[in-house]
């Protein structure tokens, strides 16, 4: 099989906030040349760099606000995130867990930093990623799934903790416990210093890394180093991750739609008419009710 070639390594550049609860860094599609068409499933990636936010009686984070026509996916790594929406779902996602949601036809929420970790404060690192929907599943009904650390399915490489935990998708035989319309592979995975991981994903996935913590080399050739994000080209199935230090990489993997895409703010849809009814459906209230 042939090798899966590093097209680029990209450095995070400007962090804006996103409500008062995250400070990130937009890679997708803020990243010049990582368009939503070019990542596609991979409509969105806002990434929180390690961040130290100091105690508040009043936890900081973002509102309500509307989805539609895609999911939200969160991964947290360090901090705690309380999240409420309109479906009636909510929970905290703890450090390690994923939260998977399906806002599809239309949910209101509201993520904020969970009440006791935001009494004391720390440090805080998550990744919000948006994988599209395709055309058929846009208006379905919307869903979450919620997986936590313990239930994460995991394929070990050593005893010394490295690892890769399969949040979608399949690693060497070890099935993700999230439910995708698409096919997405989603890993974390953990690398011991010198240790390496070979990864098989199809050539036409759209696929990258993302180094969470310290720093590895791919296919022996190109350094990846903290808070950069590694875009393969679409050609070749096979590439090798090697941690230089003890490391913490997200990789993710997923096979392109092939729709048109209309995107505004939190409405991702196929046509402009689409977006404007998402917006007259908002205002009229069909995303339901959900309390600040
Ligand atoms: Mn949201």
């Amino acid at each position: 099989m042939a090798t899966k070639q590093i097209e680029r390594v990209i450095a995070p550049e400007s962090k804006h906030f996103v409500g008062d609860g995250f400070l990130v860094y937009n890679m997708i599609p803020g990243s010049s040349g990582l368009t939503m068409q070019r990542m596609s499933p991979f409509i969105m990636l806002d990434y929180n760099a390690p961040y130290y936010f100091p105690p508040s009686d009043t936890p900081k984070g973002v509102g309500v606000h509307p989805h539609r026509g895609f999911e939200t996916v969160t991964i947290a790594y360090k901090g705690k995130v309380e999240h409420h929406d309109s479906s009636g779902g909510g929970g905290v996602i703890e450090e390690g867990d994923v939260q998977w949601m399906t806002a599809a036809s239309g949910v209101l929420h509201k993520e904020f930093h969970e009440k006791e970790w935001s009494k004391k404060g720390g440090e805080f690192q998550m990744v919000q990623l948006w994988v599209n929907l395709p055309a058929a599943h846009k208006m379905s009904k919307p869903g979450y799934q919620a997986i936590t650390d313990a239930q994460m399915q995991r394929y070990k490489i050593d005893e010394a903790g490295s690892e890769v935990k399969v949040i979608s998708g399949e690693y060497m035989g070890v099935k993700g416990a999230a439910k995708t319309f698409t096919p997405v592979h989603l890993y974390n995975a953990t690398l011991k210093a010198g240790v390496s991981a070979t990864f098989d994903l199809p050539a036409k996935y759209n696929t990258a890394l993302l180094v969470i913590e310290g720093s590895v080399t791919v296919n022996g050739t190109h350094k990846v180093p903290a808070n950069n994000l590694g875009l393969f080209a679409n050609g070749g199935e096979t590439f090798a991750v090697e941690a230089t230090t003890d490391s913490v990489v997200l990789i993710l993997s997923g096979e392109p739609i092939d729709e048109p895409i209309a995107a505004h703010g939190p409405f991702v849809m196929n046509t402009r008419q689409e977006i404007m009814e998402a917006f007259h459906d908002y205002n009229v209230g069909k995303f339901g009710y959900l309390e600040d």
